[in-house]
């Protein structure tokens, strides 16, 4: 179809898009936005910005399609691109230089990479060039980087594991991504362990479970993530355990992951804690201030907005604990800015951020006073309520406080363990179970526990 052509149905479009949403909602989404392309039932829109991509592909994809398809019946689909950057690989800079020849080294072409991508089930987004390293994942990304490189060759299974919104599944499907960008033929299938579950229900009751199989034992490098969801799920445990080995039978590379180690998963088939211990093990920690500022500042460049650095600095303080919710504040911050016009304030901000920070704070702040207080207490640092260090005279303070944690607040135990230090929910549960087993057997252990409690209650 010629330029003409495509952009006098555009303008059809738009007029009916502009009725459907409202002249401003328009004008600040798609003004700018051109119909670049028009083939086997797909139209594809140009858009000025990610930010406006992203934001129309989250909101307004079903009104567009419906108006496209109104304009020029046959369309069914319609695919959103970023204003040149049509041509770009998805996964950015290190992508790009990986790539360097293509056809002879045997990369895959841009169009084939994303094709496939999108069939292994991989969010666009979730490459290592957009991954930010810090201390509190270093390890995590080297162990994903070398298995992206070179499956199984050292670590297999790869074990993630880490509290909520702490970047897992991002960076296992960073691994999909770089080996599809690279290899032409891999295999690569990526799938929550929900989704496992359910496809082996739905086999045995159609009496597929061969097709079922087939599908992912046939995988050259398995994804699967939250594995923590098997908990208690016998029968899927057992098939995925069959999977398991023949996957590692035939020198494929299983990459998990899961919101606790292995073997604090409950009722997890110890066959399978071991088999998920046998490769590498890494556990991805909560990010420091530092790491928190540096993935907002990826994300605001990503998006193209603009965001004050006094913001950026107030969400990283205020936002400490969950990547996802770091993110979620960005996007409010960012799409407020950009349909109002203002530029933000501190107040607005706060304002803006209320029920984030309501649900950062939950638990939180009492949480903190508890630790200084049991700090002060058994005279400790604070630093080692949330430090590695394991010496007895710091241990039992730090199980102290997080028991206490457990008994005077409403945080979860995923909570109490990510404030102090991320751990995991397991650590908390031993630590509660062994102050109660002492409170019974030592006078002042018991004696300490009461004062303190009361001191805590009472503020
Ligand atoms: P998990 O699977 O651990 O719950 P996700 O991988 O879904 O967490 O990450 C939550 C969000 O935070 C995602 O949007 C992800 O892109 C982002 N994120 C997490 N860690 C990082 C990081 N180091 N750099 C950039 N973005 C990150
Ligand atoms: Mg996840």
């Amino acid at each position: 179809m010629g330029t003409g052509a495509l952009e006098g149905l555009w303008d059809a479009t738009c007029r009916r898009l502009q009725d459907r949403l409202g002249a401003e909602s328009f004008e600040r989404f798609f003004e700018g936005a051109r119909l670049v392309g028009l083939a086997d039932e797909s139209a594809v829109i140009a858009l000025r910005s990610d930010f406006q991509q992203w934001w129309v592909e989250s909101n307004y994809l079903d009104v567009l399609r419906e108006v496209m398809a109104g304009a020029a019946p046959g369309v069914r689909k319609v695919r959103l691109t970023v204003e040149g950057h049509e041509d770009e690989p998805a996964e950015g800079k290190e992508g790009k230089a990986e790539g360097a020849a293509p056809a002879a080294a045997g990369h895959a072409s841009d169009e084939i990479y994303r094709k496939r991508t999108a069939e292994a089930g991989l969010k666009p987004d979730y490459t290592f060039a957009s991954f930010v390293v810090g201390p509190n994942n270093r390890f995590a990304h080297a162990a994903a980087l070398s298995v992206g490189r070179s499956p199984s060759t050292n670590y297999n299974p790869l074990f993630l594991h880490g509290g909520v919104g702490l970047g897992k599944t991002h960076l296992m499907q960073a691994i999909g991504h770089k080996l599809l960008r690279s290899r032409r033929r891999v295999h690569v299938a990526y799938l929550s362990s929900e989704q496992f579950t359910n496809e082996f229900i739905d086999a045995i009751q159609r009496n597929t479970m061969s097709a079922f199989r087939d599908r992912y034992r046939r995988a050259e490098v398995l994804l699967l993530d939250d594995v923590h969801f098997f908990a208690g799920k016998e029968r899927s445990q057992e098939e995925f355990f069959h999977t398991f080995n023949a996957l590692l039978d035939g020198q494929k590379q299983v990459v998990l992951t899961s919101d606790r180690p292995a073997s604090s998963i409950r009722n997890l088939e110890p066959r399978l804690v071991s088999r998920f211990e046998w490769g590498l093990t890494v556990e991805l920690q909560p990010p420091d201030e530092e790491t928190r500022i540096a993935i907002l500042r990826k994300k605001a460049e990503q998006w193209k907005v603009t965001i004050g650095d006094d913001i950026l600095h107030y969400l990283a303080a205020n936002i400490r604990t969950n990547i996802r919710r770091l993110e979620g504040g960005l996007t409010r911050l960012a799409t407020y800015a950009s349909i109002s016009g203002e530029r933000l304030g501190l107040p607005l901000c706060e304002r803006l951020l209320a029920d984030f920070l309501q649900e950062e704070g939950r638990g939180r702040s009492s949480i903190d006073s508890i630790q200084r207080r049991v700090a002060e207490h058994f005279d400790i640092r604070l630093a080692d309520m949330t430090s590695k260090r394991r010496p007895a005279h710091i241990a039992l303070p730090r199980q102290i406080a997080m028991y206490l944690a457990r008994k005077l607040t409403t945080a979860s135990l995923v909570d109490i363990g990510e404030a102090f230090g991320g751990r995991d929910h397991g650590t908390v549960i031993h630590a509660c179970k062994r102050v109660m087993a002492l409170t019974k057997d030592d006078a002042a252990v018991r004696l300490a526990i009461r004062r303190l409690e009361d001191e805590l209650r009472r503020r």
